[in-house]
């Protein structure tokens, strides 16, 4: 029986952070990745989506992503990086293999997945939330007769077009989407307060530099009087388009569905083909059940390390395992912590 010293499930970009380190420790891992190819959840994103951080600020740890020529790189460029990124660095990877569950077995962690068992000492698990997106419960849900899909599912405008479209979500992936629906069809954008869009001026760089200031523990530089959160709304060039269309006012939500479409607060009725839920998503902890350390949909962790279960380390996922910790430039710092206690535990 083969046991790895570290297994690191989910290859996206917090799973080959990770692995960057860890490779330089020399220590024997492997990434178990259920998707075929690079790239993890940027796979799965609209067609059209392009980052919100230029490319110096899009970059994983050890090898800048190549300039693009558009300020802000297209997905697709930044998934080629990814792949370039695993090969520059050969890393250790098994695809096409889905996790099923870990259990703990004497001391070592026994990895159940649809290509047979693996063993570790050690686990980090990276796989990021792109499998559990959340959509909020409203009275008559189950009646609505028009479609309902999550944005990571939305691919691009063109099924919609003549069609009434209900967005809900006041973060990037709404704006964004909102931008795009509404240049074929009739719109009705849902927040639950004002959305907060950044100045023309202020984009990923700044939120990204607000970030690193925090992780360090030194004063964040409001003198601009902005805001600095991971979920303002960038305004990306498909949003300043949007804005000069007028198409950027959002009502507040809805109390019900009816079989046509939505009640709002005032009890007037109006009908809608479909609703687009750009409302987020929780951590993707389904494989970790069996050790029975899940609270809220979380893990309880001093930094990245579970509390109930020191062999375990979680990155990626949100604030909650390093602030910043679910984007590109955020992650290498919690990944290089990770692999710092990794080593001293494997030593
Ligand atoms: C629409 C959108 C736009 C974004 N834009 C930006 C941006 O501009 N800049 C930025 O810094 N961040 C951005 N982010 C945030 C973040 O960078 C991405 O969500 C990123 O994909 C998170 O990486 P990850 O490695 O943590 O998770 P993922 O990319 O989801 O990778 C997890 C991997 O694990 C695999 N996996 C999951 N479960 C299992 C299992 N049981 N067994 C085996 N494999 C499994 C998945 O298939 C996947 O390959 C954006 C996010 C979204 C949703």
């Amino acid at each position: 029986m083969k046991v790895y010293d570290t297994l690191i499930i989910g290859g996206g970009q917090a799973g080959l952070s990770v692995a960057y380190f860890l490779r330089r420790k020399n220590h024997d891992y492997l990434i178990l990745d259920d998707q075929s190819k690079a790239g993890g959840a940027w796979l799965q994103t609209w067609d059209s989506l392009a980052l919100f951080s230029p490319t110096e600020y899009s970059s994983l740890s050890g090898w800048a992503m190549p300039k693009s020529e558009n300020e802000y790189p297209k997905k697709n460029e930044f998934i080629d990086y990814l792949e370039q990124y695993e090969v520059r660095y050969n890393m250790a990877i098994q695809r096409n293999t889905n996790v099923i569950s870990v259990n703990k077995e004497a001391d070592l962690f026994k990895v159940e997945t649809d290509r047979g068992m693996f063993y570790s000492k050690t686990l980090v698990s990276a796989t990021g939330t792109a499998k559990q997106p959340f959509i909020p419960n409203y009275p008559n849900q189950d009646i609505f007769e028009g479609k309902q899909l999550h944005s990571i599912t939305y691919k691009n405008a063109n099924e919609f077009a003549r069609k009434k479209i209900l967005i809900v979500g006041g973060g990037n992936s709404g704006a964004q989407i909102l931008a795009e629906v509404s240049k074929v069809t009739q719109t009705q954008w849902i927040t639950l307060e004002t959305p907060y869009f950044l100045p023309d001026d202020i984009d990923g760089r700044y939120l990204f530099h607000a970030a690193t200031q925090k992780f360090l523990g030194k004063p964040i530089d409001n003198s601009s009087d902005i805001k600095a959160s991971l979920s303002n709304i960038v305004m990306v060039s498909s949003v300043k388009e949007a804005r000069n269309r007028n198409v950027l006012h959002a009502k507040r939500p809805f109390t019900s569905f009816y079989k046509e479409g939505v009640i709002w607060q005032d009890g007037t009725k109006e009908p809608f083909d479909v609703v687009i839920w750009c409302t987020g998503f929780k951590a993707n902890l389904e494989h970790l059940k069996p050790l029975d350390i899940i609270e809220n949909d979380r893990i309880k962790t001093n930094h990245t390390r579970a509390v109930k279960e020191p062999k375990l380390w979680l990155v990626g996922y949100g604030n909650w395992t390093g602030f910043a910790s679910a984007t590109i430039y955020g992650v290498g710092k919690t990944a290089r912590q990770t692999v710092k206690e990794l080593s001293e535990e494997l030593s």
